[in-house]
């Protein structure tokens, strides 16, 4: 049987995932939101009501748990998470990997007289001590010092993980070194937004609000992914070691007719995406929005915003279940930036704002003149910790699979910049300008007698070329790659910002004087004076903007080896010391790992490149070079053996790169640059011969599926 033949099974689903029936949503038994989760709700319910008392407190007040406290919680949890049919229970974090990791305990242990009973104590569950010494660490400890420590974090909701043979309770944890350096995501993460809170609690009283006693971040990401028939995917061995097709021609059709975008969503994927939505309703995640995405085969996925901690965890959970629910209905959800050369890549925006504890979401305009002076001065710090950091903010959305995306026309550029939209602008400029606009009408803006009216800003100015653009109420950073964890990105938004609060409230305290609003204004004013290079309104994918961008000295790092030696450099060490988010220490364990993890990356994706042009390829064109010698057609004959030679020699080079020269694995960033300039140079060039191969060959030889099975057959 041929490749071809599975076509006519994988275009004939059957609706074999979980049943989701439309509910009666009166009925309280049917509303699911929140059903697996340890919410607040549950622990009211649950928890002794002094115990609640406390462990609410403790929380609200960010102090550390007590084992009395703790040993409470675990019963409970314990207790509801066995009623729901838990039998284990395990620490989940994040790694320096990026993906979530996990180790299962069982609740259950022998008792003397043979039999078993569920135990779960408090020391439990507030740490566990995982065997840490396969998990990367960036040389913060050696291999034989193996021990790490998960940390409960209370403040992430713990939750159940159904699977059809068992259920399992997951709490979110921390992750740290023997030493106490943070070895995940979560901790600096954590960090990071009580650095912003301190410093814009700081900043709001010098801004007259007297009330507020925290903010909080807030993200609420967009999530791009490929849904393909899992036939396809199993019979390519490129896409099941990389996440992404390393061959693959050109369908005559792709998205030029831009009849998949907001088109009416697949039968099939409609299922699917109702199914996930209802398994993350459970898990307590919101979902807002789904539709289809530019390319074929490509969707979206947007969850309601929540804190920066909690909506980092959710993203992971999310991409868990995509990815889960996907074989349920034949299909595999692909979540690599660049599955499809020639055909748009997946991202993932990333919505940021600040709220404070009263609700006050401190990036929206609002309709008070006060509001708007707190509205301004916020955005400002924005903009200059961006172009402070605008290296940096690269760096947190490189890997490698953004190097096949990023600056590509279909995903905002390499250079950061930020866009604030046309009406924001202009109210920064004549702030700038220190006078009225005369071609603005005083009724809407009369900056020049510090009179501020209010602002209103309409939201839906839109540039989707812009890779860091304000949207109304908050900021949508777009250049995260669509596999990424939102969790680093946060870390340094929320730093950098915290850090450019500080910078303004500083300023305008030595501005002194009553008029408060004088003084917002000379602050803004030089500020946004001294950043404003960083805005730009104009079509980001364009080759003047290139020039214009070095023209004003910006940042434009091309590759993931360009980028990721911001993660180190001295503006960042220094910022993220002094809040105590990284230490240098904890920041070059970070680069070490992510330099190492894009050279390991390359050299994969190299090797499977390699193999397949061997053993796939090279055969089927031979196969095809005997079926033309038969038939005795020399025109047909030459064309192919040229390209069959040409196969041989690239191929050849390609194998010749995957040999590492002598004693470059020292230098580990010189073996990122050897691994893109080399080896993905190479395999480059093996593709181009290779996709002009899979034109000709006769279609019952080729062995890999084509783009036009996996992007079309739904
Ligand atoms: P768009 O297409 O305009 O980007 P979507 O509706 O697809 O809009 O996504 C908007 C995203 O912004 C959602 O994920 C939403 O949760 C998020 N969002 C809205 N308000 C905030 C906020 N204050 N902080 C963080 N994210 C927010
Ligand atoms: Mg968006």
């Amino acid at each position: 049987m041929t490749v071809r033949h599975s076509n006519v099974t994988a275009a004939q689903w059957a609706p074999n995932g979980s049943s989701v029936e439309s509910a009666d949503l009166t009925k309280e038994e049917n509303v699911i939101f929140g059903s697996n989760v340890f919410s607040i709700k549950t622990q009211r319910e649950r928890l002794p009501d002094d115990i609640f008392a406390r462990l609410q407190g403790t929380l609200e007040r960010g102090e550390a748990l007590d084992v009395e406290l703790a040993d409470a919680v675990a019963i409970a949890m314990k207790d509801w998470a066995l009623e729901n049919g838990a039998t284990h229970y395990t620490h989940v974090f994040q790694p320096l990997t990026g993906l979530t990791a996990e180790k299962h305990d069982s609740f259950f242990g022998p008792t003397p007289d043979g039999s078993s009973i569920a135990k779960f104590k408090g020391s439990e569950l507030i740490q566990g001590e995982p065997d840490a010494s396969s998990f990367p660490t960036g040389g913060i400890r050696a291999t034989f010092e193996a021990r790490g420590y998960t940390a409960w974090d209370p403040t992430s909701p713990a939750f159940l993980l159904d699977n059809p043979n068992g259920t399992l309770l997951c709490i979110p944890t921390a992750f740290a070194s023997w030493t106490g350096e943070a070895l995940d995501a979560k901790i600096p993460l954590l960090r990071s937004m009580d650095a912003l809170s301190k410093s814009a609690v700081k900043a709001l009283r010098l801004l007259g609000d007297d009330d507020s006693n925290r903010v909080v971040t807030t993200v609420g990401p967009e999530q791009e992914y490929f849904l393909i028939d899992e036939q396809y995917f199993f019979a390519r061995p490129d896409l099941i070691i990389t996440g992404r097709t390393l061959f693959g021609a050109q369908p005559a059709k792709g998205h030029e007719l831009d009849d998949h975008y907001f088109g009416a969503i697949p039968e099939r994927v409609l299922a699917y995406m109702m199914d996930c939505e209802n398994e993350l309703a459970r898990l307590g995640v919101p979902i807002t929005t789904r539709h289809n995405e530019v390319a074929p085969a490509q969707y979206e996925i947007a969850p309601m915003f929540e804190n920066s901690n909690v909506g980092s965890d959710h993203q992971q959970l999310l991409m868990q279940v995509l990815q889960n629910k996907a074989r349920d209905y034949g299909l595999v959800c692909l979540l690599h930036e660049k599955p499809f050369a020639g055909v748009n890549g997946s991202g993932k925006h990333n919505n940021w704002s600040m709220g404070t504890d009263g609700g006050k979401n401190l990036l929206d305009p609002g309709d008070t003149p006060s509001g708007n002076l707190s509205f301004l001065f916020f955005c400002a710090a924005v903009i200059q910790a961006v172009n402070k950091h605008q290296g940096l903010l690269r760096a947190t959305v490189a890997n490698i699979g953004q190097d096949h995306r990023l600056g590509a026309n279909e995903a905002p550029p390499a250079i950061i910049s930020v866009f604030l939209g046309a009406e924001l602008e202009k109210v920064f400029d004549t702030i700038a300008a220190g006078q009225g606009d005369p071609d603005t009408p005083d009724a809407t803006l009369d900056l020049g007698a510090h009179v501020l009216p209010a602002l209103p800003l309409d939201g839906g100015d839109r540039n989707r070329t812009s890779p860091f653009a304000f949207t109304g109420n908050k900021f949508e950073f777009r250049a995260l790659g669509s596999s990424m964890s939102l969790a680093f990105t946060n870390t340094v938004l929320n730093t950098i910002v915290a850090e450019a609060i500080d910078d303004l409230s500083e300023k305008l305290e030595a501005v002194g004087g009553d008029d408060l609003t004088a003084g917002v204004f000379k602050v803004v004013k030089a500020s946004y004076t001294e950043n404003r290079r960083i805005c730009f309104s104009g079509d980001g994918y364009s080759e003047e903007w290139q020039e214009e961008a070095a023209k004003r000295g910006l940042k434009n790092l091309r590759t993931t080896p360009d980028a990721l030696p911001e993660v180190i450099a001295p503006t960042t060490v220094e910022s993220f010391s002094k809040y105590n988010v990284l230490s240098e220490r904890e920041l070059e364990a970070r680069y070490e790992v992510w330099v190492e993890q894009y050279a390991i990356g390359a050299n994969i994706e190299a090797e499977t490149a390699a193999s397949i042009a061997r053993t796939l390829i090279m055969p089927a064109a031979l196969k095809h070079l005997t079926l033309l010698d038969a038939a005795k057609s020399a025109v047909l004959e030459t064309e192919t053996r040229d390209l069959t030679d040409q196969l041989i020699e690239t191929t050849k080079a390609l194998e010749a790169a995957n040999i590492y020269p002598d004693g470059i694995e020292e230098d580990l960033l010189g073996l990122a640059v050897y691994a893109r300039d080399s080896q993905l140079a190479a395999m480059a060039d093996v593709r181009v011969v290779a996709d002009k191969l899979e034109r000709i060959v006769a279609d019952e030889f080729w062995p890999l599926p084509k783009y036009v099975e996996m992007l079309f057959i739904k």
